[in-house]
């Protein structure tokens, strides 16, 4: 164990001394955007429950009545005999919302990505990914064992040189639809023309775009009114559905595939039958929030209009529930969070690895559970905090 020990004690100093150390905050929740740390009342800006869903009384309901009419478990994998009639009626209603010809649910958004591209993608074929995609979507490419080219980010013209000179036979493409760390969106409409191009997939991890987008808050795919065969779609069910699990939606030939060969499919214990039918209420949910929707897009302009207050640090623009303000150093940003705590207000710091080096930030997520005096009291620390900042260090 010495040997082992030696190294772990290493890394971890060094972990420290980099400004790179996270603790995990216990948390027990009060509301949808209020929690409670260590006895003391703290409005958060850190979750994804972008509609507040989490502790909605009908959900919490449903997962009740959900456990009472089919059990807390499932018992076996969906091929053996855990896939209960209550998971394929979710699945028809998860093609439905997504306006797909089927759709096959998953334990959870990261899974799903390992399932999609180890099961589309394989030796000999080319994947090609935006250079900041979410870390679940890096492992499946790794783990696919097809050639990865990173494109830069969000450039359809980079990705079209990079598919025009790929001699690959079959071809893949993969984008986060918004990006989790820099609230920003991929442009969908020129990928899919380009996967169009070139007889390509397009799979789209739509995790915060899913309940805060399109008509009805059916994701990016919707709001952009995008059909094609080509379109692989993937939604998160942990953050704006306020449950857990993902989704993929797709062609049946896709979803047909995936449940042959996705080896997280096949040699996984279906989800609790509780959980399947708390997400068809959620889904029900997700499409009447229009007033979350309206209050998140109002909050959303009000910091927007507020932040020059607090240069040199930066709000990056955005059209999602995904606001960042870029401090820049780690030690920086992470004193900045400490104060807004002490002030009862709760902004994650967000560092490298995560995001790039010298790119430490603060990701506030905005929910339209949130207030308006949330909204304003955020504001208000934010410039009191940034006002008596230290000229940012690297
Ligand atoms: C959160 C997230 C995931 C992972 O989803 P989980 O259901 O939390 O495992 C995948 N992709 C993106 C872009 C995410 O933000």
């Amino acid at each position: 164990m010495s040997a082992w020990r030696d190294r772990f004690l290493a890394d971890a100093s060094a972990w420290r001394a980099a400004g790179l150390e996270r603790t995990r905050r216990v948390v027990r929740p009060v509301s949808a955007t209020a929690v409670e740390i260590d006895g003391k009342l703290i409005t958060a800006f850190a979750s994804n429950d972008y509609l507040g869903l989490s502790q909605h009384p009908r959900l919490i309901e449903a997962i009740a009545e959900g456990a009472r009419r089919f059990g807390a478990g499932s018992g076996a994998s969906h091929l053996v005999s855990g896939h209960h009639a209550v998971h394929d009626a979710l699945e028809h209603e998860l093609a439905r919302f997504a306006g797909m010809p089927a759709a096959l649910a998953c334990m959870n958004g990261y899974v799903a990505n390992l399932a999609l591209l180890t099961t589309l993608a394989g030796e000999g074929d080319e994947i090609f990914s935006d250079q900041l995609n979410h870390a679940s979507i890096v492992d499946g490419t790794r783990l696919s064992r097809a050639a990865v080219k990173l494109y830069p980010h969000a450039d359809a013209d980079a990705l079209e040189a990079q598919l025009k000179s790929s001699r690959a036979a079959h071809k893949l493409v993969v984008t986060d639809a918004v990006f989790s760390m820099d609230g920003d969106v991929a442009p969908l409409r020129e990928l899919l023309w380009l996967a169009e191009r070139h007889d390509a997939l397009l799979v789209v991890d739509d995790a915060h775009g899913l309940g805060v987008w399109g008509p009805e808050g059916r994701g990016s795919v919707r709001a952009l009114g995008l059909d094609s065969e080509r379109i692989v779609y993937m939604g998160t069910l942990g953050k704006s559905a306020g449950l857990s699990g993902a989704f993929i939606a797709a062609d049946r030939l896709i979803i047909e595939r995936l449940i042959q060969r996705a080896r997280t499919y096949v040699f996984s214990t279906a989800a609790s039958p509780a959980l399947a039918h708390a997400t068809i209420t959620a889904l029900e949910l997700i499409r009447s929030a229009q007033a979350e929707r309206a209050r998140l897009a109002a909050h959303r302009d009000r910091l927007q209009e507020a932040s020059p207050a607090w240069r040199p640090y930066r709000l990056l623009p955005s059209s999602t529930a995904i606001m960042p303000l870029i401090i820049g150093g780690n030690t920086e940003t992470v004193r900045i969070a400490e104060a807004l705590l002490q002030m009862g207000l709760w902004a994650p710091a967000i560092r490298p690895p995560t995001v790039p080096a010298g790119s430490a930030r603060l990701r506030i997520t905005l929910s339209g559970a949130h207030s308006d005096d949330d909204i304003e009291r955020l504001i208000a620390a934010l410039s009191q905090v940034i006002d008596r900042a230290a000229v940012p260090q690297a």
